[in-house]
């Protein structure tokens, strides 16, 4: 019988999952990969917890991925209950690839869940960390195509209504995917950087992964990325 492979991407807040490997995750559930968002606060400093759960729900649903949460304070994440979580959530998964916020973020929760799974995967071959708006440094040294799901980012980033006015995500993952594109791809691309990544998973994913059609349409020199169209 052959293993399922297990992803689980951890964000502080609704929405983070969506933004920084949205594109990703849905890539790898076409390919035959468990894919887990595990959100680790409730997000009550940015709306109605109960609102921005079934926000995350809805999301989650769209990029067919599954939820756990953590239930941790939003605003003030520490760093030693927040190992504790993850030791257990990670137990819990078996996960064997991880993704979660690089440190060096100007949100405090972002920083706190970054370092804390450090610590908790340290027995984990296969870390990344993604990108969010709040991102300062970043070395983004493994890219992956996401135009041909992009439709689908945007929708799982829309499905978070409450925060369109305080986070403007669909620009963001736009302009951020864009740059992180140039120059070798046309789209849009997320990036991620590795603590450190198991070459065997990382050849197995490139041979499961099949990658939609890319949606860009080349007409003369000008290209004009399709996906674009929906925002
Ligand atoms: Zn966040």
């Amino acid at each position: 019988m052959t293993k399922t492979n297990k992803a689980l991407v951890i964000g502080a807040h609704p929405d983070d999952c969506a933004l920084g490997a949205a594109g990703l995750s849905v890539l790898l559930r076409k390919s035959g990969w468990h894919v887990t968002f595990l959100t680790m606060t409730d997000g009550e400093l940015g709306g109605d917890p109960q609102l921005r759960l079934d926000e995350e729900r809805i999301s989650a649903s769209i990029l067919d991925v599954g939820l756990d949460f953590g239930h941790l304070p939003d605003g003030s994440m520490a760093g030693r209950q927040t190992v504790e979580v993850l030791e257990a959530k990670l137990e819990l998964h078996q996960p064997n690839l991880i993704l979660t916020h690089a440190p060096t973020d100007s949100h405090a929760d972002h920083r706190v869940l970054s370092d804390s799974l450090v610590s908790a995967a340290r027995r984990n071959a296969s870390v990344l960390f993604f990108e969010g708006p709040s991102t300062l440094q970043f070395g983004a040294s493994l890219k992956i195509d996401i135009a041909g799901v992009w439709d689908l980012k945007v929708q799982s980033l829309l499905a978070h209504a409450s925060q369109r006015e305080r986070v403007r995500t669909v620009e963001w993952a736009e302009a951020a995917g864009r740059h992180r594109a140039w120059p070798h791809y046309q789209g849009v691309c997320e990036a991620f950087a590795p603590v450190r990544m198991d070459l065997s998973l990382m050849v197995e994913m490139a041979a499961q992964m099949t990658m939609p059609v890319n949606t860009v349409k080349h007409t003369g020199n000008k290209t004009t990325p399709r996906a674009w169209s929906v925002v």
